[in-house]
């Protein structure tokens, strides 16, 4: 059987019931993880597994994996999901989308009597946020090896110190199960865009490719402080001069690579800073992103040029470290093949994109076969009580997950 559609009308309904949980007065959610709030929507979505038949597991993040057999009680399971902590200031859709559109996978296999050959889990990712608990994707990080469980229970609450494991004991849910270690047949995950490329293309489906790589610098510019007043320009070792030429050549450097490159100058301090003396130190911060490790590199070796240079046409001293590197993520070519071909049979509108936020499925990339489904959201805006998506929209990308989790949930293992 295949062109399978789901039930748009219950998804939708699913969504505003869970978001009733931590509503806020603007129409957003706040369900920070491990509070109360993360509790009882965890206990709402078991309940909602268990009346479709699911059997519950908790492993020790947390993660609580719904399942539905498969004719095969020994193959691996193709599993769905994402997230339902939310940020503060967080919508109705960012991560619960993709967990709820796995509960009305399972529905509507339910519906149709369908047997797959594989079990079908839906798993709920503790902690994809890193709101409360920094940083984010611990869940899925613990699971895929990123993280060692000890880290992933000892990472403190950012305000109270509180660790995750107590929190995870408070709340009932440091799961008996092992975390991780399990084999998954493959891992499809459904989220909103969280930008503004599908509703701007007025295309319904994104077929993620990969996840971008990122590279983060800190760079400390040094010059000499001095009078403003006495110094003339032409002995002055500005740093904040230099500093200033750098940064714009991280924004000609992002604008050189299009249509991927991200390039972003988002914290600097000037010392001394003080409005009549030439500043002598200025530190900032660099952020580079980019689908291709090749293209990364390249703006790397930009930055390090235009930093010699904008150094020696101020007269001060630049010292450039990189402070993180996160490889790009691509996805696995069968998997993002299948959400190609689901969407294909239903006549979609789609086009290929690539994630420029995090999600659980780049660290589940590292363990089995991965493939995400992007739907847009409204103006792109996401992280926020005004986030939005189309009811319609939802549907299809939920649509697509099934019929994509259905051709490997039938293929042999
Ligand atoms: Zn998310």
């Amino acid at each position: 059987m295949r062109n399978i559609q789901v039930n748009g009308d219950r998804l939708w309904q699913s969504l505003m019931e869970m978001a009733k949980i931590g509503a806020t007065a603007k129409g957003g959610v706040c369900r920070l993880a491990l509070t109360d709030l993360d509790k009882e929507g965890r206990e709402l979505f078991i309940a909602w597994c268990k009346d479709a038949g699911c059997s519950i597991r908790v492993d020790a993040m947390g993660n609580i994996f719904a399942r539905r057999p498969g004719r095969n009680p020994d193959a691996a399971p193709v599993m769905t999901g994402s997230h339902l902590d939310t940020q503060p200031t967080g919508g109705k859709f960012d991560g619960v989308y993709g967990v709820l559109a796995g509960l009305e996978v399972v529905r509507t296999l339910n519906d149709l009597g369908y047997e797959t050959e594989a079990p079908v889990e839906v798993v709920v990712w503790t902690n994809e946020e890193g709101s409360r608990f920094s940083p984010a994707m611990i869940g899925s990080g613990v699971y895929a090896g990123v993280f060692s469980l000890a880290q992933g229970l000892g990472t403190r609450d950012n305000v109270t110190g509180v660790t995750m494991g107590a929190e995870l004991e408070r709340i009932g849910f440091a799961g008996a199960e092992k975390c991780g270690g399990r084999k998954v047949a493959a891992y499809f995950e459904a989220h909103i865009e969280q930008g503004p490329i599908l509703e701007a293309a007025e295309k319904p489906i994104g077929i993620v490719q990969g996840a971008q790589g990122q590279r983060w610098y800190e760079i400390t510019v040094t010059g000499q402080e001095a009078h403003a007043g006495p110094t003339p320009m032409k002995r002055r070792k500005d740093a904040l001069v230099g500093a200033a030429r750098m940064i714009d050549a991280v924004n000609r450097i992002g604008h050189a690579h299009p249509p991927y490159a991200c390039a972003t100058v988002g914290f600097i301090q000037s010392s001394p800073n003080s409005r009549n003396t030439i500043p002598g130190r200025v530190f900032f911060t660099v952020d580079f992103r980019h689908p291709e490790d090749a293209t990364l590199t390249e703006m790397d070796r930009e930055l390090r040029e235009a930093c010699r240079d904008a150094a020696r046409s101020a007269q001060v001293e630049v010292e450039v470290k990189e402070f993180w590197y996160f490889p790009p993520t691509p996805f696995d070519k069968d998997c993002v093949d299948a959400v190609k071909r689901a969407a294909a049979a239903q006549n979609y509108r789609a086009m290929d994109i690539i994630s420029g936020a995090g999600h659980d499925a780049v660290y589940m990339a590292r363990v089995a076969p991965t493939a995400m489904i992007f739907v847009p959201c409204a103006d792109g805006i996401s992280h926020n009580e005004i986030e939005d998506a189309k009811p319609e929209d939802l549907a299809m990308g939920c649509t697509v997950l099934i019929n994509a989790m259905l051709e490997r949930a039938n293929a042999a293992q």
